[in-house]
């Protein structure tokens, strides 16, 4: 059985048509339209067009921000100028069929649970290091909604007093310490406080390039740049020290850790293992969980709201 899923993200809409095993047929993408009200017709034509070359039984959408437990409604996004925003009924009126909608950091965490690194467990956590920390919890074989929609997001955790500011009102957010972002901070600190030693690689492409960005601190951490390998450890155990604490209330038996740090692998694993050893109540007298990377990458968006698309779970 086919069906169709959609990622809404900050700048681009991904859209693909998925079979049963969780592989994509057919793949779009456009621009998301800067201006909102035209968003559920860009979604809508991706969605027709996609359908009018297969046989598709259901639509999922998945978009950042709070959904409400019904599955109908954004109460809430941090991009995109919806409040209360009635998004399945608007789209299902242009589609013409069932649209399943879902937070989007739900969707990748369940298709990694269903189809990548999680396959085979029954209770994972997935964080997706981006711009922000984005969590899903999947607990007895089941995505964790809680009381009203909005559970799993774990990084709005708090993990610093009267740490940083966060976009979501709160200071001290765990996605302020273990996020994309937090890794390009990290650098940028130890580039301005270690100039002369081992910050002296990441102040040198800083002045060149004029910002570090992400993708090269990930490439001086594979050159083994001390500077940078502590920009990545630091993150890393902001990382481990919350999945500690996230153990003591959940207990998973993995964490699948997304996003584009992870493509360092072990060498963002090996930290963030020892941190969260570290931080486990009880470490030595308990079973611990395994971390993973996320093998879905750039689809996981996609296929996961697609598996979703029609179920009522
Ligand atoms: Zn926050």
């Amino acid at each position: 059985m086919l069906k169709v899923g959609i990622d809404i993200g900050g700048t681009k809409i991904a859209g693909g048509v998925v079979d049963a095993s969780g592989q994509i047929i057919e793949k779009l993408r456009l621009d998301t339209p800067l201006d909102t009200g035209e968003l559920a017709d860009a979604v809508a034509a991706m969605a027709r067009e996609l359908s009018s070359r297969h046989v598709v039984s259901a639509v999922g959408v998945a978009a950042a921000g709070f959904i409400d437990k019904s599955r109908s409604t954004v109460i809430h996004a941090p991009n995109i100028d919806w409040h209360d925003e009635p998004l399945k009924a608007r789209l299902e009126e242009r589609i013409g069929m069932p649209v399943t909608i879902e937070n989007d950091a739900n969707a990748a965490g369940w298709a990694e649970y269903r189809f990548g690194a999680g396959r085979g467990t029954s209770d994972m956590v997935m964080l997706t290091l981006g711009t922000g920390v984005g969590g899903a919890i999947v607990l007895n074989g089941q995505l964790f909604r809680g009381g009203h929609g909005i559970a799993g997001e774990l990084g709005h955790t708090r993990f610093m007093r009267d740490g940083l500011p966060c976009g979501c009102g709160q200071n001290g957010c765990l996605e302020q310490y273990a996020s994309g972002r937090a890794l390009q901070r990290a650098a940028n600190d130890i580039a301005d406080h270690h100039p002369r030693d081992i910050g002296a690689r990441l102040a040198a492409l800083r002045d060149e390039k004029g910002a570090i960005k992400g993708p090269s601190v990930s490439r001086l951490v594979l050159e083994d740049d001390p500077g940078a390998v502590e920009a990545l450890r630091r993150i890393a155990t902001a990382l481990g020290e919350a999945c500690g604490g996230f153990q003591a209330v959940l207990d998973p038996e993995l964490y699948v850790i997304g996003g584009g740090v992870a493509q360092l692998g072990e060498l963002l694993l090996e930290p963030v293992r020892i941190a969260y050893e570290t931080a486990l109540p009880g470490y030595g007298e308990r079973p611990v969980a395994e971390f993973a990377i996320a093998q879905l990458v750039n689809d996981a968006g996609i296929i996961g709201v697609a598996d979703l698309a029609g179920e009522d779970g």
